[in-house]
């Protein structure tokens, strides 16, 4: 593909990847297909050999696939992307790619819910060991590696309590002792933050998120670095199964193409949603890496080109207060998921965290007066009616 290098994000997120029909010359083809016929018994064979780079199968290459799988590695400056057929996928191509029995894995303890649970139900019967620690102190990352650590993992800003980590800081870690380093960067998305610019191996999204949303697909992607890695995580991808469809490609490669404006509009929502939160009576307190209250807030400066979209924050009334308040909203779904078009509200503590232990919840920091506000693209006075209304029931 020819990209130019001077293209700017939103213009590389319409463009990037892109291929056109060559029969019918269609701007946006999809490639609805299993198998592709070789041209001949030699061409098959060397398509296998790997001596011709034409297409084999659908699980292991698709040109409508490869074009989202280009278009955001290309956003996120890496080598090369492996698209997945969920997040949860991606997560589990990374664990499979970079652990195995007698390795051990050091992660941040505030991750995606089943990022966490599976290493610690899943993972244990292949002989794969774990530590949870509080990245956002990079030394408690430092002091959790052993001689058989075999890879970090991050997420930054964490779910759910948009804790903020050092990625940069993070990278030195891991860079001085050869360990490669993965960050979720579902939260931000390559618009707004660039886990590979800042040292990290690898990134990895749960798409179902920011990059098509739509709420309308499940879909997981892995960026990697070096091709080293990048060959890895392929064959895992392959050999496994968890490719994406081509359907799910093509709907979240149009997505991809509205992401930064999308973001835009939510994040303006979400920092005045945030203020309007901050200063309500029945509030007890707001996490926004917007606020300069957020206790990484000069990191998340530097880090992330803006403050995103989610919002964490708890009434005074606790719990039976966030549950009449998140019973009563109107506008606002009351639904797990992020990222999308739509303001979503939900509980962690008893939805997307619930499998965790609550000795793994408290030293996370997800209490269970925390409610997760994922600001929409609606129109931000209709945003904070709709949580004036449900605050006056409380
Ligand atoms: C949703 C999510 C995942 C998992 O992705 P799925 O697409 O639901 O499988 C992983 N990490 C983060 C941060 C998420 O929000």
């Amino acid at each position: 593909m020819q990209h130019d290098d001077n293209l700017g994000f939103d213009s590389l997120a319409v463009h990037a990847g892109k291929f056109h029909d060559e029969l019918g010359g269609a701007v946006s083809p999809i490639y609805q297909t299993s198998t592709f016929k070789f041209e001949s018994a030699d061409h098959g064979a060397k398509c296998f050999q790997g001596t011709d780079s034409g297409y084999i199968y659908t699980r292991i290459g698709n040109p409508t696939i490869g074009e989202l799988e280009d278009a955001v590695a290309r956003l996120e400056g890496g080598y090369g992307g492996i698209a997945t057929s969920s997040g949860m996928a991606a997560v589990n191509v990374v664990y499979l790619a970079f652990l195995a029995a007698g390795k051990h894995l050091v992660a941040h303890n505030s991750l995606y819910g089943p990022s966490r649970a599976i290493i610690e139900s899943l993972y244990p019967k292949f002989g794969v060991t774990s530590s949870f620690i509080d990245a956002t102190d990079p030394e408690q990352v430092r002091n959790a590696i052993r001689p058989e650590t075999s890879l970090l993992f991050l997420e930054t800003p964490a779910n759910p309590t948009i804790g903020i980590t050092d990625i940069k800081a993070i990278a030195q870690i891991a860079h001085e002792i050869n360990i490669p380093l993965c960050v979720d960067n579902t939260f931000c998305s390559p618009y707004l933050q660039k886990p590979l610019e800042l040292g990290a191996d690898m990134v990895m999204h749960s798409m179902t998120k920011f990059i098509n949303g739509h709420a309308d697909i499940v879909a997981g992607m892995v960026v990697a670095a070096k091709k080293e890695h990048y060959q890895q995580l392929r064959s895992v991808m392959v050999n496994i199964g968890c490719n994406m469809d081509p359907h799910q490609a093509w709907l979240t490669r149009r997505g991809l193409k509205t992401l930064g404006i999308r973001i835009d509009r939510a994040q303006e929502n979400a920092m005045k949603v945030a203020l309007y939160l901050e200063k309500h009576p029945k509030i007890a307190w707001v996490i926004y890496p917007g606020l300069p209250s957020h206790p990484q807030y000069e990191l998340g400066l530097r880090q992330m080109k803006g403050p995103g979209t989610m919002i964490s924050f708890g009434l005074k009334g606790g719990l039976e207060e966030g549950k009449v308040l998140m019973n009563n909203m109107k506008l606002a779904l009351l639904a797990v998921s992020l990222g999308g078009i739509e303001t979503l509200i939900q509980h962690p503590a008893s939805m997307t965290h619930s499998k965790l232990s609550s000795e793994a919840k408290h030293a996370a920091g997800i209490s269970d007066e925390l409610v997760r506000l994922s600001v929409g693209i609606e129109n931000a006075e209709d945003i904070i009616a709709d949580l004036d209304q449900a605050l006056n029931m409380v």
